[in-house]
């Protein structure tokens, strides 16, 4: 399918008082249109500041240090939301993407009523809709999600955190956006209510279409919904692969710490095998790849020069050691059984 979105040598640095943070680099990125593409890394990996960038929701300290993030319309050229008037980009904004971030709470206006949400929402992106349809629109939406229309009348605060949270998604699509971003959607709520939402969402994009950004920690939820994966690590992106390549044939070591780290909710309780030592300070880097102090696999050019993205067969991979076994026992961390 077409290209919707796609970020081009990305740099992305916080400019603060204890130095510029390099919180993303080299991202080169792509998302087609209806396409899923899933963002992992560990904590401080630079997931969040990514999707900011591509959202352009983007604010200082954060600042676009280098590269573009190009939207390419249906019809028309594609544009560069980098070098955008601020009126020009709010109006992209608006017509063509969406937001769910982590907590419901922090989105949902808690002195409104649902309907009174999603009514002004859809009427300010279809002026020629009456009021009367807009609200059956927003019945809809909400039953789309599992939750009676005749909750609209409801106020935030009067939903359970799940509810509230596939409120918040139903909300996101009443702009019909061409893309919606989510970051950490579902950590808020427990598994169980996880596992629903995520039948939604997915539910809702074969539906109605549109492209989704979805950032997490959690590798094998990615796994399970996605269509293409990028794994980051210390504001680089070391691997880019479709699930199943991903899910048996992990080309980066890292990706198959992380994997190890989050087995599948089906497969039974077990150890862990988590990733020993730390993620990187990004003011002191280490010379060469940045995983290697943490590598099994790591030689001395792994220590001295850093790897470049290279095509696999199936995705990319920044990695001097690419697709090699370790065969030494795994860490055991223990996860109280
Ligand atoms: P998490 O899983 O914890 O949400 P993340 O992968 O989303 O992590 P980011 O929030 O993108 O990570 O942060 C990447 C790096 O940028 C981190 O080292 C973080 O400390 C730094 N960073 C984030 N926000 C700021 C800020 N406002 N000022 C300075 N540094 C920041
Ligand atoms: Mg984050």
């Amino acid at each position: 399918s077409p290209l919707l979105l796609e970020a081009k040598d990305l740099d992305v640095t916080y400019v603060v008082e204890e130095g510029e943070v390099p919180a993303c680099r080299d991202i080169d990125l792509q998302l087609r249109r209806g396409e899923i593409l899933g963002i992992a890394g560990e904590s401080a990996s630079g997931k969040s500041t990514l999707l900011n960038a591509l959202s352009r929701l983007q604010r200082p300290p954060a600042v676009t240090s280098a590269g573009s993030v190009v939207f390419h319309p249906l019809d028309g050229e594609p544009v560069d939301l980098t070098a955008l008037p601020e009126e020009q980009l709010r109006r992209y904004r608006w017509d063509s993407l969406s937001i769910v971030m982590q907590s419901a709470m922090a989105s949902l206006n808690p002195v409104l009523r649902l309907d009174t949400q999603f009514i002004d929402v859809i009427m300010e992106h279809d002026r020629t809709i009456t009021k009367q349809r807009a609200r059956d629109r927003a019945g809809e939406l909400l039953e789309m999600v599992g939750i009676p229309a005749g909750r609209l009348r409801s106020f935030s605060y009067q939903l359970s955190g799940g509810m509230q949270q596939r409120a918040l998604i139903a909300l996101s699509l009443a702009s019909n956006p061409e893309v919606v971003f989510m970051d950490e959607p579902t950590t808020a709520v427990d598994v169980v209510m996880q596992r629903q939402i995520l039948t939604q969402i997915l539910q809702l994009q074969a539906t109605l279409g549109f492209a989704i950004v979805f950032v997490t920690h959690d590798l094998s939820l990615l796994l399970e919904i996605s269509d293409r994966i990028a794994i980051m690590y210390g504001g680089r992106i070391v691997e880019v692969g479709m699930p199943e390549q991903l899910y048996s044939d992990a080309q980066h070591p890292y990706t198959r710490g992380l994997r190890a780290s989050f087995p599948p909710l089906s497969e039974p309780v077990r150890r862990l095998r988590g990733i020993p030592g730390t993620p990187p300070d990004l003011l002191n880097l280490p010379t060469g790849c940045a995983f290697s102090p943490r590598c099994p696999l790591a030689v001395d050019r792994c220590r001295t020069e850093r790897p470049e993205l290279t095509a696999t067969e199936t995705g990319v991979v920044a990695c001097h050691r690419a697709g090699e076994r370790d065969d030494r026992a795994p860490t055991e961390t223990a996860t109280g059984e």
